[in-house]
């Protein structure tokens, strides 16, 4: 006997066994068709999370991210 794994639903967060759904991993069409709207809507790219190599190119560009900022005042020191 197996008991179906309770995962969590991306959209909406309720937990089930969506992944023995028609929805997987999602909990119904609504949330998979929320997230497939937010993946269009650009809003993964900024929940995503950030890797060093994503600073590494801007580094690259600017090359001065480096630097402590000069507007700094001493405040956080
Ligand atoms: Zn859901």
């Amino acid at each position: 006997m197996s008991e179906a794994l309770q995962v969590s639903c991306p959209t909406c967060r309720r937990r089930g066994p969506w992944l023995d759904g028609d929805w997987k991993p999602f909990c119904s069409e609504r949330c998979r068709l929320i997230d497939l709207g937010s993946w269009f809507a650009g809003r993964h790219a900024i929940s995503e999370p950030l890797r060093p190599d994503h600073f590494a190119e801007f580094a690259e560009a600017s090359g001065d991210l480096d630097k402590p900022d000069p507007a700094d005042d001493g405040q956080s020191t």
